[in-house]
């Protein structure tokens, strides 16, 4: 349910991890999480104790995924990836702790979406590092304790509000990740334009960074596309010309937003009168799930200004009026 993962080849995967930044100095951004990030893990590399338990949360590709990564390395420690739909079995969870050597980092992407008997399992694995386990079944099925060495669970969530009580409770550390600043951008496109080799220039990567709705995912699939425009189009360098012209034929704007945020809110303009409109109307209107529009979309535009929440809905605001080049009142259409 990750539109944004789930629209990339195998191949655009292995990029991504070629461009994943490997220890906090390579990390750009998210001054003040990795300022307490790397003081805690210091504390515990000293203690030789495993990190607390982890939470991560905030919208897709602020980089959650490579902050776990990352933990691992300056923890100088194993990981364990998986995700909460794909861990359905309790017993599947039981393989995957029982293999953690001592300080290991097991990290649970999507966290909000685990069955809440694996959640129930996770309790006591998380709060006593001690499983219990079924074994044999009919009349000699009795249960197991199984001590597992101290690990430190990293989870990671676009919707924290999903999360249950108990399940927030038993994280020692929580971390919300924000949008990126154009600037921050810019020196993630061109670190990335280095490992790629691809020659760009100073102004074309501030373009693009300007365009990637402050995600860092984004800002790098629209390097990738835009060197395919340089390479086909240009003389292989990435300058601004080729990087307006490339964006152009994406349908990035100027501001970033891609087809589906200008489609909510001409949506919620001409449909609604600028709102307020529910959640699940609106989402109806423009074909796409609310939890998507919820968790991918709305964070962004109303970070932008864009879109405000209120008790009744969602309503545009002026700007996205003179975004659109709108005027507020108007009467659209035939
Ligand atoms: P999330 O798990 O939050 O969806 P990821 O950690 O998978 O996001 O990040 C997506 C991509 O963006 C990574 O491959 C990485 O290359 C890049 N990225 C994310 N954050 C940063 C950062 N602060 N500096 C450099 N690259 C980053």
């Amino acid at each position: 349910l990750n539109p944004e993962k789930d629209n990339f080849s195998p191949e655009e995967v292995d990029v991504e991890k070629a461009l994943r930044p490997l220890s906090f100095d390579d990390f750009a951004g998210q001054d003040q999480v990795l300022e307490n990030l790397s003081i805690f893990v210091e504390a515990a590399n000293r203690r030789g104790d495993a990190l607390d338990h982890t939470l991560f949360h905030g919208p897709p590709g602020l980089g959650k995924t490579t902050l776990a990564h990352i933990l691992a390395n300056e923890l100088g420690v194993g990981i364990k990836v998986t995700s909460g739909p794909v861990l359905d079995k309790p017993g599947d969870l039981a393989g995957l702790l029982t293999n953690l050597d001592e300080r290991d980092v097991l990290f649970i992407d999507e966290i909000h979406r685990l069955s809440p008997i694996v959640e129930e399992y996770l309790y006591s694995a998380m709060e006593d590092y001690k499983i219990d386990i079924m074994i044999e079944s009919g009349p000699n099925a009795r249960t197991v304790q199984i001590h597992l060495n101290p690990f430190t669970l990293i989870g990671a969530t676009t919707r924290s509000g999903l999360l249950t009580a108990p399940m927030r409770a038993r994280f020692g550390i929580s971390s919300r990740l924000q949008y990126y600043s154009t600037e921050l951008l810019s020196t993630i496109v061109q670190r990335s334009s280095e490992i790629l080799e691809v020659p760009m220039d100073v102004d074309a990567a501030i373009e693009i960074a300007g365009r990637s709705r402050g995600t860092p995912r984004i800002a790098n699939a629209l390097l990738r596309r835009v060197r395919d425009f340089a390479e086909i189009k240009g003389n292989g360098t990435i300058d601004l010309a080729i990087a307006r012209f490339g964006l152009k034929a994406l349908n990035v704007d100027a501001h970033g937003l891609d087809e589906m945020d200008n489609k909510i809110l001409t949506t919620i303009i001409d449909k609604f009168k600028g709102g307020p409109v529910g959640i699940t109307t609106l989402a109806t209107a423009v074909s796409e799930s609310a939890e998507t529009i919820e968790e991918v979309y709305e964070p962004f535009l109303i970070q932008q200004g864009f879109i405000m929440r209120t008790p009744r809905g969602r309503e545009v605001t002026e700007a996205a009026y003179s975004h659109l080049g709108r005027i507020k009142g108007a009467v659209q259409g035939g």
